[in-house]
């Protein structure tokens, strides 16, 4: 196959088994402007399949870098209406959205943190409303990732841009299985597989898990009525999509008053352009009562201090370490790739449809059922080879869920 016929399979397989544009349906896609000219495969393809409209915004890194160098405080802590109306009415109108994210890691590495928590708090306060439709599947979301330049050679340091974007091609089409004969066949396998290891877990309704490695300590109770979801979802109108592309885990939601213990990170954690690296987090009733990172110790400080929810988790999954991810031996610095390399957490708000019942819920009872909230939803990994994790029933039986960072239940 040519870059070209693979490029358009990936575009292909974005929309159909990604976001699942339907006829007549809108698409809004958030892409880097290094990546226009796949960006305009996908929207050509989107019109071909009967689009009612397709929008791009365009993610400039150069851009983005100089608003945070010169913009006044005041337009750093701003998220002007109208990007917000832009997104409300588009959702509201049941559109798609793609998200296309290959931000360089590094760079935001010389601003302060400050600032960048500052921008983040009002975009998510902003978009509160918009991402009801996201979190609760009102509408069909996926998020996908290209490589960009100075991503890849964050990735490969010793090679050419030209060759680490190669390379970093190569491993992305392997990963999301675009090298596959019939993509759109194999999600389909791979989502049956998930399928497989969410209804076991499901089943087995385990009241805590207890997770075990070097730096890990970590009990965590699952709420009530908890449900573990991964691989494909369904939209309220009944359309099934990928929100994640890769997705390797199964996931459902901590109690958000009942973690307690130590957990390390695994991988660093790449927070909208800043590193943060070599962390641990100390829980107490749910709460992170002490925290430390060898690097990023002051964006980890400002994600924790951006509101109550974000001291607390929202979601936990599971990933075994074979993954095809983890097989690639990179590190991504890319959440969208380092985290279905591997088991991790979130800081900050949980899917509702996580819980029974739970997107029909108020903020009210959503407490209640222990399920956090929060403007922030940060995955951050924890998951190696040395993870070991206990399932304990209700009635006090434990079993291995996992050992030496794999299944040791019967998930096939
Ligand atoms: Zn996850
Ligand atoms: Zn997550």
């Amino acid at each position: 196959m040519t870059d070209v016929q693979i490029k358009e399979k990936y575009a292909e397989l974005a929309l159909k088994t990604g976001v699942n544009l339907q006829k007549g349906q809108a698409l809004m896609i958030n892409a880097p402007i290094e990546g226009a000219d796949f960006t305009r495969l996908v929207a050509k393809k989107a019109w071909q399949l009967g689009a009612k409209d397709v929008h791009i915004n365009w993610v400039d890194d150069e851009l983005t870098l100089l608003k945070y160098e010169y913009a006044p405080e005041e337009v750093i802590a701003d998220y002007p209406e109208w990007k917000v109306k832009l997104h409300d009415t588009f959702a509201e109108d049941g559109g798609a959205v793609l998200n296309i994210r290959s931000t360089n890691p590094d760079l935001l590495k010389d601003i302060d943190p400050t600032r960048v928590a500052k921008a983040n708090k009002a975009a998510a306060q902003a978009l509160v409303n918009f991402r009801k439709y996201t979190m609760n599947d009102k509408i069909t979301w996926s998020i996908i990732s290209i490589p960009t330049a100075d991503w890849a050679q964050k990735i490969f340091p010793d090679k050419s841009k030209k060759d680490a974007m190669e390379s970093l091609w190569e491993a992305i089409i392997k990963i999301v299985r675009v090298d596959q004969e019939d993509p759109i066949k194999a999600w389909d396998k791979h989502n049956a597989t998930l399928e497989k290891a969410r209804e076991v877990l499901n089943k087995k309704n385990y009241h805590k898990l207890v997770f075990k490695a070097p730096g890990t300590n970590l009990e965590m109770e699952l709420p009530k009525g908890h449900i573990w979801k991964g691989g494909s979802a369904v939209s309220e109108k009944g359309i099934t999509f990928n929100p994640n592309m890769p997705t390797e885990e199964v996931f459902s939601m901590p109690h958000k008053y009942g973690v307690n213990g130590t957990v390390s990170s695994t991988k660093p954690l790449n927070y909208g352009g800043s590193l943060i690296d070599n962390f641990s987090l100390t829980f107490k009733d749910g709460q992170v009562v002490d925290f430390k990172a060898e690097q990023g110790e002051e964006v980890l400080k400002h994600l924790l201090d951006s509101d109550e929810g974000s001291r607390r988790l929202g979601e936990v999954a599971l990933v075994p370490h074979e993954s095809p991810v983890s097989q690639s031996g990179l590190i991504f610095y890319n959440t969208l790739f380092d985290e279905n390399a591997s088991c991790h957490i979130a800081l900050g708000k949980a899917y509702p449809t996580n819980l029974e019942g739970g997107s029909k819920m108020n903020a009210e009872e959503l407490d209640k059922h222990g399920v956090n909230d929060s403007l922030n939803h940060v995955d951050f990994m924890i998951g190696s080879e040395k993870l070991d994790i206990e399932g304990i029933k209700a009635d006090g039986t434990t079993e291995a869920v996992f050992r030496n960072g794999t299944w040791a239940l019967d998930v096939k």
